[in-house]
């Protein structure tokens, strides 16, 4: 058989490990999953009320135009109800605008760290890939625009950025995306925009409808806790819209994941109390970090990357042994670090508690 010449560039992803395999190797009945910046708080009950009600409805196809989300988060935004498009996650969306605006001679650009997404379905569809290191964990945006070139069809901005949590500010990207020529679409994936408190983050709705040819990417995955759902979304000119439908299956989103999206959307205090929460876990690992002499970079999301004056897969593995998941900076493209998704207040004593034993430990070498 004969796959795409491309495919043997593509690198699979690695996912979080298992809690059920964690327990199994390692003969743990205590773990603590802190590798796929899930919500430690699950999600609205709403959300599951709504699914238990929708189990009646199984043998019917889903509405492929996700009508009903489709109203509500329009009003919800206060934009037309044409500027959205939804996925199977947000990563769904991520694979659609590849699928639609890159091939081969085409150029791409994106951060060097940043979420493996853009750069494994650019592979796929055989563009020229151009990586812009991070400039203090942040995206250098001034790098990233002199590599626009005329073959340049996608710059991706992950804003805050994964796995940095770092964040550029509303007149960065302002500034960006004045300078990018127009038949250049830029994407700020905004996966952790419910969870941003600095007031110098971007309101970028208000750009997207200012710029037709700027995207937004969000999703109902982390704060809103629906991971398991897949449920994201996209906010762009009805162009990009309308070309992302020639790509997008019909059915992609399916009924459950609709009806909660809709119930999680009406229950925003939950999304409040759960960044709330967030911040205030969040301070005692960065304190921690501080007093441990660890750098750490200033996260906007619900989950760090802090140094571990170690080998990172040696850190891993001692987080792991004491039933902690975590993910190693050298699976991220950051040795020496170590990325962990900040739980709950039990969860962060434990992690805190570790971390402090392993720091105490000789090192290796
Ligand atoms: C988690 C994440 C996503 C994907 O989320 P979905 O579950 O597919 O909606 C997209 N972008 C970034 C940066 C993420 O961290």
């Amino acid at each position: 058989m004969i796959p795409k010449q491309s495919l043997s560039q593509v690198p699979v992803y690695k996912p979080g490990k298992p809690i059920e395999d964690v327990k199994r190797e390692l003969g743990l009945t205590e773990v603590i999953k802190l590798a796929s910046n899930e919500n430690p708080y699950g999600c609205s009950p709403l959300a599951k009320e709504a699914i238990v009600n929708a189990m009646d409805h199984l043998a019917i196809y889903p509405d492929g135009a996700s009508r009903l989300l489709r109203e509500e988060l329009a009003t919800f935004y206060n934009i037309d109800e044409n500027h959205l498009i939804f996925g199977n996650g947000s990563d769904e969306l991520v694979l659609m605008l590849s699928r639609a605006y890159l091939e081969p001679g085409s150029r791409v650009i994106m951060a060097d760290v940043t979420f493996p997404q853009y750069k494994s379905t650019a592979v796929v569809e055989g563009a020229e890939i151009v990586e812009v290191p991070l400039k203090d964990g942040v995206h250098d945006l001034d790098a990233m625009l002199n590599q626009v070139n005329e073959k340049t069809r996608i710059v991706w901005v992950c804003n805050p950025n994964n796995p940095t949590g770092t964040i550029n500010t509303s007149e960065e990207i302002a500034q960006f995306v004045e300078k990018v020529p127009s038949n250049v679409l830029v994407v700020l994936d905004e996966a952790y925009y419910e969870y941003v408190v600095d007031s110098q983050y971007p309101d970028s709705l208000p750009l997207v409808a200012k710029y037709p040819n700027l995207v937004v990417l969000r999703t109902f995955s982390k704060s809103y806790g629906l991971a398991a759902l897949r449920m994201g979304y996209g906010i762009a000119a009805k162009e990009i819209v309308d070309n992302l439908n020639r790509v997008r299956e019909p059915f992609n989103t399916n009924s459950l994941s609709q009806v909660a999206a809709r119930e999680a959307l009406r229950d925003q205090e939950f999304v409040t109390e759960c960044s709330r929460k967030n911040r205030i876990e969040m301070k005692r690992f960065t304190d921690k970090f501080e007093e441990l002499g660890l750098h750490y970079y200033p996260s906007q999301t619900n989950f760090i990357l802090f140094e571990v004056k170690r080998d990172s897969d040696e850190a891993f593995t001692y987080f792991l042994k004491n039933g902690i998941i975590t993910r190693s900076g050298n699976a991220l493209g950051c040795p020496g670090y170590l990325r962990v998704t900040i739980g709950d207040a039990e969860q962060t004593t434990r992690f805190l508690e570790i971390l402090e034993s392993m720091v105490a430990q000789p090192l290796q070498n």
